[in-house]
């Protein structure tokens, strides 16, 4: 349930609630605004009734929460959720693009991606180190090398950094270096994952699982936020169907969708939702109008060279070119990029 204080109930009266829903063992998450002070409450509500909260002295209403995700619904939160990464806000005004190569190659191709991506007006760079191959054949990263590589990109260029961790065991390692950690479509419901995530002190780029609802999805986000970590951003990335002309098939619906029951920022990849270079711009600029707040697009110095996801991959040109199209699209409405 959500219990709503006065605008200007005094502390004592939020302890004396706290107190009160700790003694019944309630999960508690305090969302402290400017106006009032909301607390969300997560137990079991048979055991303290609202009646009871709402008598108590500095509260105004007690609601129940009607959806399975309650941290992260809107019910929860009103305004949207802002994420800060050294001198940036993801969840903003600003669209925040992240690019960057599928996966960490070389010190050569990284390096060149990353001032690629930084010059076109990017402020994160991606690549995975780790990486997840449908194939045990194929390219499965540079592992710690990759970690090391994309640490030196960012005191370079100044880039944040976004990089997948697969599992537990490497969790920490990638913790130290990442700046956001993201949480690949295949492991979206790996809740041993989640719940380890939610205490590795990093923001989370939750990707949809591959053929994930928006209410399972949701409450994949809900693991890391019970866990304590309240800063998941979530990335449309492509659902599986009947078509196979494209890699996937991009559910910008879930944008708008998750902008009114969410508060969590949203940003769409249209990378690995298209697979193939030629559409990306197109449905990056549809994207942005969808009201998306960021991207993630796949860069590659060299594509046809790329040792993952090469077609999906634009050049560092045709990623300034699109850079330059978004601007008029983000300046239509009203947001910067
Ligand atoms: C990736 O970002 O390179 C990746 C593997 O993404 P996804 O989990 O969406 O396939
Ligand atoms: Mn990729």
């Amino acid at each position: 349930m959500i219990v709503v204080m006065n605008q200007g109930a005094a502390e004592a009266e939020i302890k004396e609630v706290l107190k009160k829903l700790e003694k019944y063992g309630f999960q508690i998450h305090l969302s402290q605004g400017v106006e009032r002070t909301i607390i969300g409450a997560i137990g079991d509500k048979t055991r303290l009734k609202s009646d009871a909260l709402e008598v108590m002295p500095g509260v105004e209403k007690v609601m129940p929460i009607l959806q399975p995700y309650k941290l992260a619904g809107r019910a929860f939160k009103q305004g949207n959720t802002e994420i800060k990464i050294g001198n940036i806000t993801i969840g903003g005004n600003t669209i925040q693009v992240m690019a960057g190569p599928c996966a960490v190659e070389s010190r050569e191709q990284l390096l060149e991606a990353a001032r690629a991506v930084k010059a076109a007006g990017a402020t994160m760079l991606r690549g995975g180190a780790y990486k997840p191959r449908t194939s045990p054949y194929s390219f499965q990263g540079l592992e710690e090398e990759g970690l090391e590589l994309l640490a030196e990109a960012r005191e370079l260029t100044g880039l944040y950094i976004v990089t997948e961790v697969m599992d537990t065991k490497t969790l920490p390692l990638v913790a130290q270096y990442a700046d956001i950690l993201q949480i690949g479509t295949r492991n979206m419901q790996n809740f041993v994952l989640l719940k380890e995530v939610a205490t590795a002190g990093r923001p989370v780029l939750l990707k949809r699982g591959i053929s994930a609802t928006i209410e399972e999805w949701l409450m994949a986000a809900e693991y890391i936020m019970a866990g304590g970590n309240h800063q998941v951003i979530l990335c449309e990335r492509g659902i599986r169907s009947y078509d196979t002309y494209t890699r996937n098939t991009l559910d910008l619906t879930a944008v708008p969708v998750l902008k009114n029951i969410t508060h969590l920022p949203v940003i769409v990849d249209p990378s690995h939702a298209i697979g193939k270079w030629q559409y990306v711009p197109t449905m990056a600029k549809a994207a942005v109008v969808s009201g998306a707040d960021g991207l993630l697009i796949e860069v590659h110095p060299n594509p046809t060279e790329a040792l993952c996801d090469g077609p999906q991959s634009l050049t560092p040109e045709n990623f300034n070119t699109l850079m330059e199209d978004l601007r008029a699209f983000a300046a239509l409405l009203q947001r910067n990029i």
